[in-house]
C-alpha cells in the first residue's frame, strides 16, 4: 500500500488493466494505489489511542531500564575480585528493587542483590543465589564467572531519544502500557475515519417495518456496523436508498460532502450497473470491475466528491467477503496504518469435498477446529449460496481455493483465513 499513489483515470488506461477479469490480487493492489491516507491529527489520553493510529513517532524520553539493574537474585560483585578458585567476599549491603544500595563497594566487597535491584558502578556482575555460598555477613564464590553477566543494561529495552512507538502503528494493548511505561500521557494519532454507508434496493424495507410481499430486511447495513466498529471509524449510517437515480445522486452528494468514505452495497451487479454506472462518472470518477472470485464478482471502487468510494455487490455474503479481502485492507491504509498485514492464513485437512471449477478464487465458508492429535482440520458450513447469510455466521474462517485450484476431496490441505480477531 505504501507505492505511490496513481489517480483513477491513470489506473484505468493502465495497460495490463481488465475490469472484465480481474484477479483477486491484482485488484487488492490496484486498490491499494488508489488511496490517500488522512492526514488530520489530534493528540488523546493513552487509553483512548487503543486501535487508533499513531501519526508521530513516540520518543522515548528515558532509558529504560533507567538503571543497570539485576535480572537475578544473588550478589553483585566487582568481577575483578573472582578468581580461579573460591574466594571469599564481605558482604556490605543490600539493592532491592525500589531500594538501592546507596555506599559504595571495596575491593573483596559486594552486596545481596534481588531482581531489579540497581547495580551500583562499582561492582559488573552479578552471581546468581544458586552459584553462592552465604555464611553470616561472608559469601563464597566459586570460577567461572563472565563479567557482566545477569545485569540488564540501562537502555537496554529503550534508549533514551530512541522510537519506542513508530507512526503509522495501530496502537494494541501492549502499546498503551509501553507509553505508560515511560511516563508518557497523551499520543498523536490520526483523526477517525469517518465512513458513510447505505444500502441500495427497492426490494429493502428496514427492520421495524413490516415485510410484504417481494420484499427483504435490509441487513448489510448491520454487517457493515459490525465490521466498521470493530475496524474503529467513525460511522454515518444512512438509510436505505431506492433504486432512483436522483435519490441515489443525493445519496452520493451528501455522504461524500460529510465521510472520508462512501460504502454501498447492492446495484453494481450487471444489469443494474449502468445507471449507477453513468452517475457515478457524472459525479465522481468510478471503476467497475468483475472480480475473479466467487462470491463477490462485481465490485465498483474509485471517487465520489472528494471521498473514497466502494461499492460492494448486494447478496450479504458477498458484501463480507468483498470487505474482507479488500475494504479492510484500504481503510486501516487511509486510517494511515503502515504497514497493513495480510490477514493470517492456516493450513488445515479439510474433511468435505468441495465441488470448485477451475477460473475463480473462491472463499468458502468454513468451520476450523482441532482434533485431539493436535491436527486443524476444516470443514465447509453448508450451503454456500452467496445470500446465505446464516453460512457466514456458523462459520470461524474462509476457505480459499486459488483461482487455478479444481475439486477438493475429503483429507486435502487447505487454506484457511481465521475470521477470529479479524471479524
Ligand atoms: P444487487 O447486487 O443489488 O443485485 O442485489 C443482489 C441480491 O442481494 C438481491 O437478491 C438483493 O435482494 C440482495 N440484497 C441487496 N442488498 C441487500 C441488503 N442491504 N440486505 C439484504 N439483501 C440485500
Ligand atoms: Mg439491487
Amino acid at each position: 500500500m505504501s507505492q505511490t499513489s496513481i489517480s483513477v483515470r491513470e489506473l484505468s488506461c493502465a495497460d495490463d488493466y481488465d475490469p472484465d477479469s480481474m484477479p483477486v490480487e491484482q485488484a487488492r493492489s490496484l486498490i491499494g494505489r488508489l488511496l490517500t491516507p488522512v492526514q488530520g491529527v489530534e493528540r488523546t489520553g493513552v487509553r483512548a489511542a487503543l486501535g487508533r493510529v499513531l501519526a508521530a513517532n513516540v520518543i522515548s524520553p528515558v532509558n529504560v531500564p533507567a538503571h543497570d539493574n539485576s535480572a537475578m537474585d544473588g550478589y553483585a560483585v566487582r568481577h575483578a575480585d573472582l578468581g580461579a578458585t573460591e574466594v571469599t567476599l564481605r558482604i556490605v549491603g543490600t539493592s532491592f528493587a525500589g531500594k538501592p544500595y546507596a555506599g559504595s563497594i571495596g575491593s573483596g566487597e559486594c552486596i545481596r542483590i534481588m531482581t531489579g535491584g540497581v547495580v551500583p558502578v562499582s561492582v559488573d556482575t552479578v552471581v546468581m543465589q544458586e552459584h553462592a555460598r552465604a555464611e553470616g555477613d561472608r559469601v563464597t564464590i566459586g570460577s567461572g564467572h563472565r563479567r557482566g553477566q545477569n545485569l540488564r543494561r540501562a537502555g537496554e529495552d529503550l534508549a533514551k531519544a530512541g522510537i519506542a512507538l513508530a507512526r503509522g502503528k495501530l496502537l494494541n494493548p501492549a502499546d498503551l502500557g509501553l507509553a505508560a511505561s515511560l511516563g508518557i500521557a497523551e499520543v498523536s494519532v490520526y483523526r477517525r475515519l469517518r465512513v458513510a454507508f447505505f444500502s441500495t434496493g427497492d426490494e429493502l424495507v428496514s427492520i421495524g417495518s413490516p415485510l410484504t410481499e417481494g420484499q427483504v430486511y435490509d441487513s448489510n447495513r448491520y454487517t457493515l456496523y459490525g465490521m466498521l466498529t470493530r475496524l474503529g471509524v467513525e460511522l454515518i449510517d444512512m438509510g436505505v436508498v431506492r433504486d432512483d437515480p436522483a435519490l441515489l445522486e443525493r445519496a452520493f452528494r451528501d455522504a461524500a460532502g460529510i465521510a472520508d468514505v462512501v460504502i454501498t452495497s447492492g446495484g453494481v451487479s450487471v444489469g443494474e450497473a449502468d445507471f449507477i454506472k453513468d452517475l457515478l462518472n457524472r459525479i465522481g470518477e468510478v471503476l467497475f470491475w468483475k472480480i475473479a472470485m466467487k462470491p463477490g464478482r462485481p465490485l465498483a471502487c474509485g471517487r465520489v466528491g472528494a471521498a473514497h468510494f466502494f461499492g460492494l455487490p448486494g447478496n450479504p455474503v458477498s458484501v463480507q467477503v468483498t470487505f474482507y479481502q479488500f475494504v479492510r485492507d484500504a481503510l486501516y491504509a487511509l486510517m494511515g496504518r503502515e504497514p497493513v498485514p495480510p490477514l493470517p492464513v492456516l493450513k488445515a485437512t479439510c474433511t468435505s469435498a468441495i465441488r470448485k471449477a477451475p477460473g475463480r478464487t473462491e472463499f468458502q465458508r468454513g468451520n476450523l477446529s482441532r482434533d485431539s492429535t493436535g491436527t486443524w482440520s476444516v470443514r465447509v458450513t453448508g450451503d454456500q449460496g452467496s445470500g446465505i447469510l446464516r453460512s457466514m455466521s456458523e462459520a470461524n474462517c474462509f476457505i480459499v481455493l486459488p483461482a487455478e485450484q479444481g475439486d477438493v476431496a475429503p483429507g486435502g490441505l487447505v487454506e484457511v483465513q481465521v475470521m477470529e480477531g479479524v471479524i
